[in-house]
């Protein structure tokens, strides 16, 4: 793969691990300085730093919980001294407990989750449009945003408020892309199905994706680099008129 580094800087919420961490590799092939959030895991993200590194490309890790304003304040000036904002990847989410039904749920869990997967995109949107607005004498870019087929199906007796969550970040994507589309700022996002990650392990069912495997039209998980490879698409040139779009990438599910 070409590794042909520029000054373009992808910014990766939760790069550390899983789609994050597959996708931040991917953008570094591609030539993107790839400023890698973590929320807790600096090992992990170092470890992607690392590989980058290995690999001729330029990345850094910057812790940034995505519910902490000033966190993501901060993210975004780590990624001004590192080069020009080009894309964004609102990447970083969290599921609570699986198996539980709404009137069981705490108030705490669902703040969390919203905090998290909607507020925490939509203030990471706020600073990348600053940057590569042309509203704002920036350069354009584009803003990827992952989503989750749980959108649509709701996900009962699982996680009705994570398939919220990502709801509202369908609704944001479309609307935000309309904001911006001619301001040089295209917006995306990816739908993932059941992916082999440990996001199921830290919902407590380690093994979700691949007991409902079956239910997939594939008949299969789905890897990391898979839905990466979808991202990096949608942030290419090769995505040029794409925009306020959705892209499930879920083996049919
Ligand atoms: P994962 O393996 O659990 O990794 C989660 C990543 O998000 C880690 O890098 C983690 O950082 C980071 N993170 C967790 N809490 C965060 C916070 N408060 N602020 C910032 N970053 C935080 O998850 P994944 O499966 O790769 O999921 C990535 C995205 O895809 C999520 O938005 C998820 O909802 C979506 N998705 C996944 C699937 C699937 O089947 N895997 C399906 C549909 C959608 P640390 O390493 O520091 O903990």
């Amino acid at each position: 793969m070409e590794t042909n580094v520029t000054d373009k800087v992808v910014v990766i919420t939760g790069g550390s691990r899983g789609i994050g961490r597959a996708t931040a590799l991917a953008a570094a092939e591609r030539g993107f300085r790839v400023v890698v959030g973590y929320a807790s895991n600096k090992t992990a993200a170092d470890e992607v730093v690392a590989g980058i590194g290995a690999s001729n490309g330029k990345a850094i890790a910057v812790k940034c919980d995505v519910a902490e304003e000033s966190d993501i304040i901060n993210l975004f000036q780590q990624a001004d001294t590192f080069g020009t904002l080009a894309a964004l990847v609102n990447n970083g989410g969290i599921v609570g407990q699986s198996g539980v039904r709404v009137d069981e749920m705490s108030a705490e869990r669902i703040q969390r989750v919203m905090a998290v997967n909607v507020t925490g995109s939509i203030l990471c949107a706020r600073e990348a449009v600053k940057r590569m607005s042309t509203r704002h004498g920036g350069k354009g870019g584009v803003i990827v945003n992952l989503s989750s087929v749980a959108a649509k199906l709701g996900a009962p007796n699982t996680y009705v408020d994570y398939a919220a969550s990502k709801g509202a970040i369908d609704s944001f994507t479309i609307g935000l892309g309309y904001e911006v589309a001619a301001e040089g700022i295209r917006v995306a996002a990816i739908r993932p199905g059941l992916i082999d990650t440990e996001i199921h392990a830290s919902g407590g069912e380690p093994d979700r994706h691949h007991r409902l495997a079956h239910m997939v039209p594939m008949k299969r998980v789905g890897t990391a680099d898979e839905i990466a490879n979808a991202i990096v698409w949608l942030m290419s040139d090769d995505a040029s008129y794409v925009t306020s779009a959705i892209l499930d990438v879920s083996g049919g599910r």
